[in-house]
């Protein structure tokens, strides 16, 4: 059997290695290394695959919701609405901005932002909604739209963990998650379901003005060169990511579906067990499994049991991780920002409960053969 990781990076490019060199090389040899024609084409190929208007790249997720709520020009002070139960990026651009971070709770069974949640937490000063998709599984975006439209607020989806999947309105028509808010931003880390060998990122809307705005900020505030409209920043897509995220991207529904198969095989591993429950899958959301995370519950110490398997599967060379051990309200990050005075129960709930099986597109059988008989093993002896 094959070591297993948590991602595995290595035997994903093995299977498309002659091409993803031969692009590499193409790049070295054109020497367009900024803003090459790759990055153009990833754009348009990422427009035509999520069902938007315009795509922005960017050097990174982060950068990318960095930008987006600079180009909606959002001031010191505004309000920004965002799940605690989120990986850092998502609530650190807020308080880099100097906005003001509203931490809210999530569902606990989908792990997204919880929309009556959000309706609680609308002030005069809300500006924004920030959904994240979590773990690929998307965030009930009918009802954000709704309290968005009420209250006149922008949404900013997080889609670094959801691109490919798919919401589903109750009228039956569907959208690509990214492609339904004001903006969508994502991220191309490697480890990413559509990641690149590197930093990438990058920047979705249908308004027309927004884009330019979008383009704007990301490009040092200029439209013209040399003419600095606005305070912007510099995040650009390597040509070389581009190069290799082309090739990707026409996987990427492959991938989703290698990603699905093993969820099936875990969730079936692990049915009925009285201490797990497996990731939900909402009507209105595929999931496309960034990652794979159950819930714990039912034991005294369940913290502590989590724990001791994540320890545990260690010792048996099995990786797994806790995404996240500590949720965003309760950095220290965000002490000077009121963080503590959030009163999250279901997010601290969360916290103590989620553990991460190894996920990605080369899983075999075999192996998660391994990992569930493991992981019943510790649970039953507990
Ligand atoms: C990875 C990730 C980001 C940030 O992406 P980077 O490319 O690492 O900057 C933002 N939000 C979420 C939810 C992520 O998982």
């Amino acid at each position: 059997m094959r070591p297993i990781q948590m991602v595995d990076l290595k035997q994903q490019y093995l299977a498309i290695k002659e091409q993803v060199d031969a692009a590499v090389l193409d790049v070295l040899n054109s020497s367009a290394f900024i803003n090459g024609k790759p990055v153009q084409e990833l754009a348009a190929d990422l427009s035509s695959y999520l069902g938007v208007k315009h795509t922005i790249p960017c050097a990174n997720g982060t950068d990318a919701l960095q930008i987006a709520m600079m180009a909606l020009n959002l001031q010191p002070g505004d309000e920004v609405i965002t799940p605690s139960f989120t990986y850092i990026a998502t609530t650190e651009v807020v308080a880099l901005l100097r906005l003001k971070p509203v931490f809210v709770e999530v569902d606990p069974k989908t792990f997204c932002i919880d929309p009556a949640a959000i309706r609680k937490a609308i002030t005069p000063k809300t500006k924004a909604i920030v959904p994240v998709h979590l773990y690929g599984h998307a965030a009930n975006m009918e009802e954000i739209m709704k309290i968005a439209q009420e209250h006149n607020l922008y949404v900013i989806e997080d889609n670094a963990q959801a691109i490919g999947a798919d919401y589903t309105y109750s009228d039956g028509t569907s959208k690509k998650t990214g492609a339904i808010g004001t903006i969508g931003c994502t991220s191309f880390f490697p480890s990413k379901n559509l990641g690149c060998y590197g930093d990438g990122g990058a920047i979705f809307t249908n308004d027309d003005v927004l884009a330019d705005q979008l383009r704007m900020v990301a490009n040092h505030g200029q439209k013209v060169r040399y003419y600095h409209e606005v305070v912007g920043c510099n995040s650009r897509l390597d040509t070389v990511q581009a190069a290799i995220l082309l090739i990707k991207l026409k996987k990427l529904d492959d991938y989703i579906a290698a990603r699905r198969k093993a969820a099936d095989y875990y969730d079936a591993a692990f049915a009925n067990h009285p201490h797990i429950t497996v990731p939900y899958r909402a009507p209105y959301s595929n999931h496309v499994f960034h990652q794979y995370t159950l819930t714990l519950d039912g034991y005294k110490n369940v913290a502590e049991v989590r724990n001791g398997l994540n320890a545990w599967l260690a010792e048996q060379h099995i990786p797994s991780m806790i995404y996240y051990p500590v949720p965003a309200h309760r950095q220290n990050m965000f002490a000077s920002f009121g963080g503590n005075d959030f009163k999250l129960e279901i997010t601290d709930w969360l916290t103590d409960r989620v553990i991460s099986l190894p996920m990605h597109t080369e899983l075999e059988e075999e192996q998660l053969q391994h990992i569930t008989s493991k992981v019943l093993e510790y649970l039953n002896k507990q």
